[in-house]
């Protein structure tokens, strides 16, 4: 991992957001930035260098980790250390160059914000910040292109023990059950976030997390997992059906799909995420079943199971080269049955690369 690359990038931002040095709380970002894990952490880059903050219980951790940043161990929270070290550095310094200092607003609590404020002389100016280090994350480089990749490979293998274990009676939440475990077995740190096992009725529910129901023997069943994978998430959905579709059905099954392949094809670099999202929402109000698509197509996946760029209506991020964006069209028959399918991919020069490997057939139990 090139974190003295990403250092750079990040203080190479300063001069357009006016800032002196940044504060960096939020750990995938800490992470994304120096390479350190661990849930307490902090992170100080300035125009020179780079300083993290830990606590004792993450000392050996740290140094086994952090790369481009020097270390300090400290007796008390991270932030606060981080504070009193730019105080100190201020002063030792004259106080002028350090003036600046942008802190992460989405990730600080309204406490931390004032309890550095008062940690701090008077004249820092705390500059809140927002999606800065994201902004930097959206595009993936080559290595984290290839831990992206097998966290989707791992993850896709999952739908295996799915489909073994989908039958009439059988409970939702044994489905997941046996899937987590496979996902662990297989090397993955953890489920991305709670697996979505939604059959039946329950299919309507677009987070319909797997429940105690036992799955009926007709229906569709809606299946929205992933796995954590060397700290990469990864994320997918395919809807199958137990029983024999109504041609009602069916078709509603083949507009999702279609839907989802329209937004493939409109994904690329140079396209806005709205124009995307557009693409999927036309096909399904050309079947007259767009107001059933309820939720954005899409959104960026990394360190993080939802990051940077939102793929929704309106929005007017364009697609580069290296961003791996989810497209997740649904349709939900409120109290009846929904279809979901979602694919990952990476925009490339000339469009985009599906990553997920698995069939989008219907598949019937
Ligand atoms: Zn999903
Ligand atoms: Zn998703």
């Amino acid at each position: 991992m090139d974190h003295k690359r990403r250092l750079q990038n990040l203080r190479e931002s300063f001069s357009s957001r006016k800032l002196d040095a940044m504060l960096v709380s939020h750990s995938p970002n800490v992470r994304y930035l120096c390479g350190f894990t661990g849930s307490a952490g902090a992170l100080v880059v300035d125009e020179n260098g780079a300083a993290f903050f830990t606590d004792g219980r993450y000392g050996d951790q740290a140094r086994n980790q952090v790369q481009g940043a020097r270390i300090r161990i400290a007796r008390k929270s991270p932030l606060l250390a981080a504070a009193e070290w730019l105080a100190d550095q201020a002063k030792r310094h004259g106080g002028k160059h350090l003036r600046r200092l942008g802190y992460e607003a989405d990730h600080l609590s309204v406490a931390e914000r004032d309890r550095l404020a008062a940690a701090l002389p008077s004249w820092f100016r705390l500059k809140p910040t927002s999606g800065t280090v994201e902004a930097l994350r959206m595009i993936k480089d080559n290595d984290e292109l290839s831990l992206i990749r097998a966290a989707v490979k791992l993850g896709a293998s999952l739908f295996e023990s799915a489909l073994q274990t989908i039958r009439a009676g059988v409970k939702e939440m044994e489905v997941a059950a046996q899937m987590e475990f496979c996902a662990r077995r297989k090397g993955a740190e953890a489920m991305s976030f709670e697996t979505i096992i939604a059959s039946g009725p329950r299919s309507a529910q677009p987070h319909g997390r797997a429940s105690d129901h036992a799955i009926p023997g007709d229906g569709f069943v809606v299946c929205d997992f992933g796995v954590i994978l060397t700290g990469y998430c990864s994320d997918q959905t395919r809807t199958l059906f137990v029983g024999q579709p109504s041609a009602e059905m069916r078709r509603g099954y083949e507009a999702v799909r279609e839907a989802q392949q329209a937004a493939l094809n409109a994904a690329g670099p140079g396209v806005a995420v709205g124009e995307v999202d557009a693409a999927a929402r036309k096909l399904l109000r050309q079947n007259g079943l767009a107001k059933y698509f309820t939720h954005s197509t899409g959104h960026g996946v990394g360190l993080e199971i939802h990051e940077a760029p939102r793929v929704a209506t309106g929005q007017t991020e364009v697609l580069r080269p290296g961003m791996v964006i989810t497209i997740e069209p649904g349709i939900y028959v409120p109290g009846q049955w929904g279809v979901r399918i979602e694919d990952m991919i990476v925009i490339n020069d000339r469009g985009c690369e599906v990553l997920t490997p698995t069939t989008k057939e219907l598949l019937t139990i």
